[in-house]
């Protein structure tokens, strides 16, 4: 049951006098100094940082928690071969379970909303998306996911992918995924490319795809995805995760592949913790960090945002779920320094991945849907360094997640 609460002295961000916040019916009804409101829940947050709730705009939860057998090289490759074996055999309930733990953890770190890719292949046909569709449901007014239909091996190398995507999407799925990467040939990367648009335009769906991960600078389908995203006339609807070949690539091509980027209005995703740990892997000192390049995307103009990608999986042995994390690490990874990059990195996973994720009403003002987490951080900076507890979590008005031994929260 919704209630009515009235936060005392919370701090909004840019402002160093704290204020009161009611909310009533699931929205934020005022906004102000010593609000008087009756039949209100008071808690006083004593200062705390209110900010709106996080956003992962990349995660994978069909195969969280998944990490037996080891992956020992440590490669994404050696990581998608056993993913393939393995997902032949998982139960749908296992599916499940694992990515309502995923979501429960992401849930009580604040998180209000997620994009999550679900592999879509001969292999797995729609035996993952079925079970993280009920996954999403259960979920539901707690943390809202946007599935990603996500032909992992390809739609030319692995054909059968592509009626399978167009069934993904009728079965419930809401972006059109990729990873033309994953083909045998540029010439095939385009095909694949093509043919998501073409899906993407029946369904009138968003783009997301996986974009050369990968430490290859022979890898050059970020520039071809713009190129067709201008062509389609799909800007702000076509997003690009990892792009790590960006940072391989030679600082004059980068240039003329991140001006397309910037024209073809695409959003690039950086998932720092999984790329640190999966690319450079072939390289000996210096080691390449496989991040994409961050600050000049910034600079350009260009959405940048970050992603958790993975939890403790074939691809990844930890992870939190946690988007405050995430973005401290961008910000060390990417070498984002001064006042207004670090609050570039806090804002990534905030407004940035609203952007993304295409979310109206997003922030904490009147008449908004109260999404709020409360923090005991001052600014940017602090929530990134002190990486403080979400000690409330509020979702359309409702607790979802409390750390606060005064207020009493059953789950
Ligand atoms: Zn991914």
């Amino acid at each position: 049951m919704t209630e009515n609460w009235l936060f005392r002295n919370a701090l909004l961000e840019n402002s160093s006098t704290p204020v009161d916040i009611a909310v009533r019916l699931g929205k934020v009804a005022d906004i102000g100094a010593e609000l008087d409101m009756a039949d209100y829940q008071v808690v006083d947050t004593g200062g705390m940082l209110a900010s709106p709730l996080f956003i992962d705009p990349h995660h994978h939860l069909d195969c969280a928690f998944l990490s037996e057998p080891p992956n020992l090289s440590g490669t994404l490759e050696e990581a998608i071969q056993i993913n393939a074996r393995l997902k032949e055999s998982r139960s749908e309930q296992d599916v499940f379970e694992k990515a309502c733990r995923a979501l429960q953890l992401a849930v009580q770190n604040g998180t209000g909303w997620m994009r999550s890719h679900t592999d879509i292949d001969s292999i797995s046909k729609l035996k993952l998306l079925h079970p993280v569709s009920e996954a999403k449901q259960k979920f539901n007014g707690q943390l809202d996911v946007q599935l990603v239909a996500f032909p992992q091996l390809g739609l030319i190398a692995d054909p059968q992918s592509i009626d399978l995507l167009r069934l993904a999407m009728r079965e419930g799925a809401d972006v059109v995924g990729g990873m033309p990467h994953a083909e045998a040939s540029t010439d095939d990367a385009a095909r694949h490319i093509e043919i998501a648009f073409q899906i993407a335009e029946e369904f009138n769906a968003d783009i997301d795809m996986h974009v050369d991960e990968t430490d290859d600078p022979a890898s050059r389908t970020l520039e071809l995805l713009a190129e067709v995203t201008i062509r389609h006339g799909y800007q702000e609807r076509v997003t690009a995760g990892h792009c790590c070949a960006l940072a391989a690539y030679p600082d004059d091509y980068a240039r003329r592949v991140i001006e397309k980027v910037a024209q073809a209005q695409i959003t690039v995703i950086t998932n720092p913790l999984i790329n640190l740990y999966l690319q450079g892997r072939q390289d000996s000192q210096p080691v390449r960090r496989g991040i994409t390049r961050v600050k000049e995307l910034l600079e350009a103009g260009v959405n940048v945002t970050c992603g958790s990608d993975d939890i403790s999986n074939l691809f990844f042995p930890f992870g939190r779920m946690d988007m405050l994390e995430v973005a401290m690490v961008t910000s060390v990874v990417s070498h984002l320094t001064r006042p207004e990059q670090i609050q570039a990195a806090f804002d990534m996973p905030r407004w940035h991945a609203a952007k993304c994720l295409n979310l109206q009403d997003y922030g904490i003002m009147v008449g908004a849907p109260a999404n709020i987490v409360f923090l005991a951080a001052n600014n940017a900076r602090e929530a990134l360094q002190l990486q403080p507890v979400k000690r409330l979590v509020v979702r359309n008005g409702n607790l979802v997640s409390s750390r606060d031994e005064r207020i009493s929260y059953n789950s």
